[in-house]
């Protein structure tokens, strides 16, 4: 029997958005995945806790985004815990618990770009394969196919660059629009934006 596949999307999700679950809708087709588990970040090295929104926020703003993809899941594995969460440890948790599921990890190229700053990352390159989703303004295309090929080269590692549509949606603005008082229809799920609001989120700078 082929042995199951499971996408793997971390990020701060602050807040959840339409850009990230394009991206796992895309990488699971594409990649003929069973499930796409979406790990919100706990206490990420790079981002320092530095004003991101408490963790209980983000997980039920993922929840209400993944409530209507049945292929979609959550995991507070990261949340849960009290140290700064690096993706080695947690792709290496999944592997010693699900040692019968192929693990494809998502990210956009900005983080790829980014990844050599990540904690023992030539290790990390080599635990499973790694699908890349271009984003808009942040990459050039020609550079993310060289660095794509000079890396699985040099690391034996297996990223795949997946062409999608460019969606140029990121927290970041986000959160600068509710602060500002102007719509975030369609950017994110309607409960996402319907609990932004209940709760104030990043209205005069709350969360970030
Ligand atoms: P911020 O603006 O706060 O940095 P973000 O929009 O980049 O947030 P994250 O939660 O940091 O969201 O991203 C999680 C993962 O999703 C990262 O690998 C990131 O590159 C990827 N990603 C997010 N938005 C997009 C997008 N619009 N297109 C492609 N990849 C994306």
């Amino acid at each position: 029997m082929s042995k199951k596949r499971v996408g793997i999307i971390g990020g701060t999700f602050d807040p959840i958005h339409n850009g990230h679950l394009i991206l796992a809708e895309y990488s699971r087709l594409h990649f003929h995945l069973d499930e796409v588990l979406f790990i919100p970040a706990g206490n990420p090295p790079h981002k320092d806790g530095d004003g991101i929104s408490p963790g209980r926020h983000r997980y039920n703003m993922t929840l209400l985004a993944i409530s209507t993809n049945p292929h979609f899941r959550l995991s507070a594995m990261e949340l849960e815990e009290r140290n700064t969460t690096y993706t080695i440890h947690t792709i290496k948790r999944l592997q010693a618990k699900y040692p019968e599921v192929d693990f494809y990890f998502i990210l956009g190229s900005d983080s790829f770009f980014d990844i050599h700053n990540w904690g023992s990352y030539k290790e990390l390159v080599t635990l499973c394969d790694f699908i890349v989703l271009k984003r808009p303004d942040r990459d050039m295309d020609k550079e993310l196919e060289i660095k794509v090929e000079k890396f699985n080269k040099s690391y034996n590692s297996s990223f795949h660059v997946l062409e999608a549509p460019l969606i140029e949606i990121s927290s970041t603005d986000i959160r600068a629009r509710v602060r500002e008082g102007l719509s975030i229809k369609y950017l994110v799920p309607e409960g996402v934006e319907s609990y932004i609001e209940k709760t104030g989120l990043y209205r005069d700078g709350n969360g970030k």
